[in-house]
């Protein structure tokens, strides 16, 4: 065959289509819009931006910049329609919120092997090979099926996740590695605190902003899943003998038991990430980095990953799908986009595009490609689908998922310049290599 089914003309859908009709391959793209809106979406376009109408940083300083860059040099249609509708955003890439889709539509309808049909599909089809891309609010038939398909576990419907910070912005003179009854073990880091700390850290925590939940959920929590403030709100001791609490967790000179402990756990096998444990949370972005002021060893902490609660739909990628996207298995299946567990417009256009390219590679009988993981293309593709990977959570792109560098270079920017520019070297020769 020489046609694939994309099943989503949102982000990734429109990359994957895009990708695979640039091969020389016929797509089916559905899209259940305008029939059928989401509770975010409210126009009939393809890639519509449900909230900001940034698609984030466009310096190499920045591992965003990063990726829209590699992106920009794999032919994204994404990219490019962004690029031709941009608007003065100082250092970000951001565009008109009305011409951006439209251009995408553009595109996508006068590519001659693109076939745009406006329908929402409620069982995963039979046609193959298939790219699932339905976004974080795929319609409930289309999720139920995808649920029977992959087995119950592997579907989540919310999304309560802690922050995530870089293991080298902890002050590690102040924390120690110890489970709790344990001492020997280096599983969780832990940040003690004393009464005072403490007390200061749930004044805190008590007045902080929260973000409102969307007007699509409702407040109703999982007891086992409090956010943090919440707990606070219920009073001290849900924090000391919940998240907070210190016991099995003495300090092993004075013997002494701290009057309350963080705890973080590695988050990533290269163990350049943290998250911290029990900590969702639906407090307002610089609220969250103003917490951590209050943490001993995290005052000057850098978060890649903020906590967030909110409906999202997404799979269970390290038991389910390859670094090229591809479910495991027979069946030639691939998610894309922020159903696979990436977060955010840019990385689900990044996801859109590697499993576009893979479908193409397939109808052409080639093997899959896995972009190295010193990309950020490729290092996002590792994360979401590592097999040791428990309970993901979805992930923006940042520079803790790429391989550290080997060369020493003390300043934070040039560092991290120096990354990207090894990162787009590495894109090049894979590109010139694999005939990409
Ligand atoms: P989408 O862009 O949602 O595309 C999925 C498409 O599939 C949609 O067009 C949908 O109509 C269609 N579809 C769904 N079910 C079916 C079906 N059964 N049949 C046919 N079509 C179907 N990320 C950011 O970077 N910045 C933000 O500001 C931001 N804000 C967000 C706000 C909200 C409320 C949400 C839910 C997410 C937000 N995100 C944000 C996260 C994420 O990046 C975006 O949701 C992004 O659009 C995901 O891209 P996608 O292609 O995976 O899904």
């Amino acid at each position: 065959s020489d046609r694939a089914t994309v099943i989503g003309a949102g982000l990734a859908g429109s990359e994957a289509a895009w990708q695979l009709a640039q091969r020389g391959f016929a797509v089916d793209l559905y899209e259940m819009r305008p029939e059928s809106l989401t509770p975010a979406h409210h126009t009939d376009k393809p890639a519509e931006l449900v909230c900001s109408n940034s698609l984030r940083s466009d310096s190499l300083t920045n591992a965003a910049g990063l990726l829209k860059e590699e992106l920009r040099r794999l032919d994204s249609l994404i990219i490019s329609a962004a690029e031709k509708t941009r608007v003065p955003a100082g250092n970000a890439l951001a565009v008109d919120r009305e011409k951006f889709p439209e251009k995408v539509l553009e595109r996508l309808k006068n590519h001659d092997l693109i076939r745009l049909v406006r329908r929402e599909i409620k069982d995963i089809p039979d046609t193959d090979p298939l790219i699932i891309a339905t976004g974080p609010l795929t319609s409930d038939p289309l999720a139920e099926s995808i649920k029977e398909f992959t087995g119950e576990d592997y579907l989540y419907f919310y999304d309560a996740a802690a922050p995530i910070i870089e293991a080298e912005s902890i002050d590690y003179e102040k924390t120690f590695f110890a489970s709790r009854y344990d001492r020997e073990s280096d599983d969780y880091l832990n940040c003690p605190m004393d009464g005072e700390q403490f007390m200061d850290f749930w004044e805190f925590l008590l007045g902080a902003e929260c973000n409102l939940p969307h007007d699509f959920e409702d407040e109703n929590y999982f007891e086992s899943c409090l956010p943090i403030e919440v707990l606070a709100r219920r009073g001290r001791k849900s924090l000391l003998f919940g998240p907070l609490k210190p016991v099995g967790l003495e300090n092993s000179e004075t013997g002494e038991t701290p009057h309350a402990v963080v705890q973080l756990r590695r988050d990533n096998r290269q163990e350049t990430l943290f998250n911290l444990v029990g900590f969702q949370t639906r407090l307002k972005w610089p609220e969250q980095d103003r917490m951590l002021e209050f943490i001993p060893g995290l005052e000057s902490a850098r978060i890649v990953r903020y906590g967030v609660m909110h409906r999202n739909t997404y799979i269970d990628s390290p038991g389910l799908l390859t670094s090229s996207y591809r479910l495991r298995g027979e069946r030639p299946i691939f998610f894309a986009g922020q159903l696979t567990g990436v977060e955010g417009y840019v990385e689900s256009t990044s996801s859109g595009l590697v499993a576009g390219i893979n479908c193409a590679r397939l109808l052409d009988g080639e093997n899959h490609l896995a972009f190295p993981e010193s990309t950020a293309t490729g290092a996002l593709a590792a994360y979401i689908s590592d097999p040791s990977h428990e309970n993901l959570q979805p992930m923006n792109i940042n520079f803790g998922l790429l391989p550290p560098l080997k060369v020493d270079i003390d300043e934070r920017q040039k560092r991290r310049r120096r990354r990207s520019e090894q990162a787009l070297k590495e894109l090049e020769d894979f590109i010139e290599q694999k005939g990409i």
